[in-house]
């Protein structure tokens, strides 16, 4: 099993139809989870994909219309209930404060008290660790709304026959990896004689927008990008008209990004399953790389790197 995936939860926009519960994901980033936009049914969806409580570690709300936060009450409960240790971070637009706390104090009960929250304020880094740096930029929606960037430090990888042909072995490999060059055997070896560039892994997470500068800076080079496509391009003026992406534009964003796999998903009630394939059409034909268009409760991996 990939130990970076996308477990989708649910893909509706506004209401949940009988095929599709109100939008939520949970994102595997190796030891991480993140769980963005917990819409209303998200603790049920959760048992039913297999992601524990104890396995979110990061929650992300992009805005909060009740389908990207209504199932928070339960969540946060059911992390209570299940006797949570570990902090859990709370992100979301900082204009809403008070909504955030209605919904974390919405019944009685046991409160999950590693909860910190994390009002955004503005675009930039959120949480930066060694092993990924979380960011966030305004988008442009009819309410308060950020989408969210998941991007791990470039590194290099080494390669083996290079140092071992050069005599470098054990600590000293650290060593020149930290500081760039290594003298052996009476001559200086330059870090990129036997490495080469490893681009870190980026997760993009794209809501409730029209188009905007944001969606694109987000969405760069990013290995998976999530992107609502609440509409279809026979509704580009409603999508206009509330704030909301098309597939086609979906598309655009992932092409003019360089984004290797596209997942659609927050879908309009009025489209039905027989729809999928149009979306999908509408998106390829601006974008031609991978295309997803998710269903609930599907695993979907981050691509291995290139
Ligand atoms: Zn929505």
């Amino acid at each position: 099993m990939s130990s970076r995936e996308l477990v989708v939860l649910g893909t509706a926009s506004q209401v949940p139809t009988r095929t599709r519960n109100h939008n939520g994901y949970v994102l595997r980033w190796d030891g991480q989870g993140f769980l963005f936009d917990p819409g209303e049914g998200t603790q049920r969806q959760m048992l039913f994909a297999g992601v524990t409580a104890n396995q979110v570690h990061t929650i992300c709300i992009t805005h909060f219309h009740g389908d990207h936060c209504l199932g928070l009450p339960g969540v946060l409960a059911r992390m209570a209930l299940d006797g949570v240790t570990h902090p859990v971070q709370a992100c979301y637009p900082a204009e809403n404060r008070a909504v955030f706390a209605g919904l974390r104090h919405a019944a009685l009960g046991r409160e999950l008290t590693t909860l910190r929250e994390r009002p955004v304020g503005g675009d930039g880094v959120i949480v930066e660790e060694p092993a990924f740096r979380l960011e966030a930029r305004r988008l442009s929606h009819s309410v308060p709304t950020v989408g969210y960037r998941l991007a791990e430090p470039d590194r290099r990888r080494m390669r083996p026959a290079d140092l071992a042909a050069r005599g470098i072995y054990g600590p000293d490999v650290g060593r020149l990896e930290r500081e760039g060059s290594l003298v052996t055997g009476g001559r200086r070896v330059m870090l990129a004689e036997v490495s080469e560039p490893r681009p870190g892994q980026r997760f993009a997470f794209i809501m409730d927008t029209g188009l905007c500068d944001a969606a694109f800076a987000l969405a760069e080079r990013a290995d998976m990008l999530v992107c609502e496509s609440t509409f279809a391009e026979s509704e580009a003026a409603l999508a206009r008209e509330y704030g909301h992406l098309t597939a086609g534009q979906a598309g655009r964003i992932a092409a003019e990004s360089g984004v290797r796999l596209l997942v659609l998903t927050h879908f309009s009630q009025r489209y039905d399953r027989g729809d999928g394939d149009r979306l999908a059409q509408e998106a390829a034909s601006a974008f031609g790389g991978q295309i997803v268009l998710a269903q609930d409760l599907d695993r979907i991996s981050v691509p291995p790197r290139a």
